[in-house]
């Protein structure tokens, strides 16, 4: 069996091949497959597909959509494997977190589709004779937009969101990345999803988004990417007076107090680090460690991020991959050498490793100076900043002094610091005494300018819906 799959547009029920962009394999550059071009005639095609899926799938029982949706869903449980290497081979990440990341979508997809089952209204009782009832109904064709650094689990929030609540959807899948993506579609095809309920497109993505999100028919946009893309999706789907769900950037600070282990919180923040690379929106970047363990806890941390094996991520012996793509190896580059240029201490990593392939080594960066560009703007790399702090309040102080806000951590055994850290720090997400910032049930999403609307949880699956009041006076 090939390696790595054809790539194909999806649109109204029917593969499409088309000329593209060739996608390549990070870990030695070498040509994985064309990822094909939609043309706007595609997108017209895509649209109006959407359009007839909708109506369908709007009026099929929420216990059918869950039925075939867990049809899907089993099918890719039965492919994780074949799904894994093609994710490893076009993204980087380690074979094992190629499989976690499968698995965690399929999660989230079974859980949308079973709460899908539960978009309770309400009656609200009125005068005599008058009754008020509040529907949630489907909300409509979406069009989503998924990035490269989870290409499998970023269109599984997107797609099991909007088909648990009854939704069509276009989606942009990353043309990086694309074979996560069209795996889950060809399960949604196999499993015998009605053509058009979901589509997906690939080609320029400023092209896609702008000729999309201002179609009438398109009701609801949902993008997860950075947050100058963000803004400017945003500002166009305010325009149209679209909803959106904004899943941007953050720059997750990890405060570490006085009263923990440093040695075992090192080892649990390096592993954490490590995942992806360093290329998620939620890794733990910022961290700030009060001054009692400040020498163990970054001492612990350098040891630790010296000893991660760096390689082939369908060698399943190593611990990191290659970065995804080679911007980041030119942003790593440069966020180090601006840091050390403002007087920061390399304490481990710091250069590309090799120049086949895109490797660079767990980094760890201490004593930065607040105008360090690593401090100011999100690596999404493998980078650990390590500052100490006096207090808790500076430490949350320093959390809240960036705009971003996604997700935070913090690792202490007291209660009372517990509790302040839950009032106090400006974020979607507060993780303590962990790195998990969600599961499949919990809201996930930013505050500031790491964007609005949540994915996962009740909350997501709200925004996959438009509430109408109906009030009835008994004839
Ligand atoms: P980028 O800003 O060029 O693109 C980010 C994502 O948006 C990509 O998936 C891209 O295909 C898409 N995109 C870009 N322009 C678009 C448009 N006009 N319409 C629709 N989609 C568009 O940056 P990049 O080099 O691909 O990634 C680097 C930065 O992106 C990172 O520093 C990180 O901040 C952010 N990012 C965040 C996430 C996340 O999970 N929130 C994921 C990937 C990238």
């Amino acid at each position: 069996m090939a390696r790595y799959p054809d790539l194909e547009l999806y649109i109204g029920g029917q593969w499409k091949n088309a000329p593209g962009q060739l996608v390549l394999n990070p870990a030695d550059e070498s040509v994985l497959g064309t990822v094909p071009t939609a043309t706007q005639a595609d997108l017209d095609a895509a649209l109006s597909a959407a359009a007839d899926g909708f109506k369908k799938w709007s009026k099929t029982s929420p216990s059918k959509r869950s039925e075939i949706i867990g049809k899907a869903v089993g099918l890719m449980r039965e492919r994780v494997e074949e799904m894994a290497v093609a994710m490893t081979l076009e993204q980087g990440k380690p074979i094992a977190q190629s499989r976690m990341e499968i698995l965690r979508g399929c999660e989230i997809i079974e859980w949308d589709a079973a709460e899908g089952r539960r978009t309770y209204g309400r009656v609200i009782p009125g005068e005599a004779g008058m009754k008020h009832m509040v529907l949630r109904q489907p909300i409509g064709v979406v069009a989503a937009f998924s990035p490269w650094n989870f290409p499998m689990s970023s269109p599984a929030r997107k797609v099991g969101g909007a088909l648990a609540a009854g939704c069509s959807i276009i989606l942009k899948a990353s043309e990086e990345t694309p074979a996560g993506a069209v795996q889950l579609v060809r399960a949604f095809h196999d499993a015998g999803l009605p053509p058009g309920v979901l589509n997906l497109v690939f080609g320029t993505p400023s092209e896609i988004s702008e000729y999309l999100i201002p179609q009438n028919l398109v009701r609801l946009i949902t993008f997860t990417g950075s947050i100058p893309v963000g803004k400017h999706l945003a500002e166009m789907a305010g325009r149209h007076m679209k909803p959106a769900i904004m899943e941007l950037g953050g720059h997750a600070p990890v405060i570490v107090c006085a009263d923990v282990d440093p040695v075992a919180t090192a080892a649990t923040a390096v592993i954490g680090k490590t995942r992806n690379a360093g290329q998620v929106c939620v890794s733990p970047t910022r961290f700030f460690v009060e001054e009692a363990i400040y020498g163990k806890f970054t001492e612990t941390f350098a040891d630790k991020a010296r000893a991660v094996k760096v390689g082939d991520g369908l060698d399943p012996s190593n611990q990191m991959g290659p970065l995804a793509n080679h911007r980041r190896i030119e942003a790593m580059e440069m966020f180090v050498a601006d840091a050390k240029a403002k007087g920061a201490r390399l304490l481990a990593g710091g250069e590309r490793l090799g120049n086949r392939g895109y490797y660079f080594p767990l980094t760890v960066l201490a004593d930065l100076p607040d105008d360090a560009r690593a401090m100011q703007q999100e690596p999404f790399g493998p980078l650990a900043l390590i500052n100490p702090v006096a207090s808790l309040d500076e430490a949350i102080e320093k959390a809240n002094a960036l705009p971003y806000g996604l997700a935070a951590y913090a690792f202490t055994r007291s209660a009372r610091n517990a509790d302040r850290l839950a009032e106090g720090v400006e974020v979607g997400n507060l993780s303590i005494n962990n790195l998990v910032a969600s599961i499949a049930e919990t809201p996930f999403g930013g505050v500031k300018d790491s964007g609005y609307g949540r994915e996962g949880g009740t909350e997501g699956l709200s925004h996959y819906t438009v509430v109408k009041n109906v009030s009835h006076l008994m004839m």
